[in-house]
């Protein structure tokens, strides 16, 4: 593995692999990471499928495997296409509890979205960066009502930087922030490094003008917990 952390703005969606794998310093954080990751996917599969039986360890260990050797998936297909395979191996099949016909394939994205976003929080958390979750409520980006986290527009670690060059517009607050779930916070750090956020994208409005944002999160907006309170500017992105 090469761990090279990305060219300043790359608009590379592996960002997530690179970055993790160049934090984690120490084996206590490794030991760390895999309890919780462990414990998030069993947590997941178990609220989707039931105990299932015998090889219902085996395919934990395997998607834990799978992610600490090839990363997060980046969606629902992706998980999909490394997954789907060993939960029929093991016989794992979401279920529907309330036993409407409710079509099978939202029932598969659901899990799979719930999958990504519990590893995605179970990383965070091992790296000890997003501790802070609010409470739940609407998420700037993709408007669903969401726990939620604190996005620095001007991100802390580089508040010298912007200081220096006088950086920040003089109608702005270097400590501004966004609140946005998890998925879409994961997103926006994807897309661009802490500088170039800070410089270029340091608006709600803004980072829904790029485009494979924007579409995230609208992909988002569709998924569970999607009830919106109000409009958000994701409405008028187009
Ligand atoms: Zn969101
Ligand atoms: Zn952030």
């Amino acid at each position: 593995m090469s761990g090279t952390l990305n060219p300043k703005g790359a608009q590379d969606a592996k960002f997530w692999r690179t970055t993790r794998h160049y934090d984690m310093s120490s084996e206590k954080e490794e030991a760390r990471e895999e309890v919780l990751l462990t414990a998030e996917i069993s947590k997941c599969l178990r609220r989707h499928c039931g105990d299932g039986g015998d090889m219902f360890d085996f395919a934990v260990e395997s998607i834990l495997a799978d992610v600490q050797e090839d990363g997060v998936p980046k969606d629902v297909d992706e998980a999909s296409c490394r997954w789907s395979s060993t939960l029929e191996d093991c016989e794992l099949k979401p279920f529907d509890d309330d036993d409407e016909d409710e079509d099978t394939s939202e029932l598969v994205v659901n899990m799979y979205g719930e999958l990504i976003e519990g590893i995605q929080g179970a990383m965070a958390e091992a790296r000890g960066d997003v501790v802070e979750y609010l409470s739940s409520d609407q998420c700037e980006m993709c408007e669903r009502v969401a726990p939620l986290t604190r996005h620095h527009f001007f991100p802390t670690s580089e508040h010298d930087f912007f200081k220096k060059r006088n950086l920040c517009p003089p109608d702005r607050s270097l400590h501004e922030v966004a609140a946005v779930c998890r998925p879409c916070h994961t997103a926006i750090h994807g897309f661009a490094d802490e500088r170039t956020l800070g410089e270029s994208y340091n608006t709600i409005e803004s980072l829904l003008e790029v485009e494979q944002l924007r579409k995230f999160a609208h992909y988002m907006s569709k998924q569970k917990g999607g009830m919106k309170k109000h409009d958000n500017a994701l409405r008028h992105a187009k």
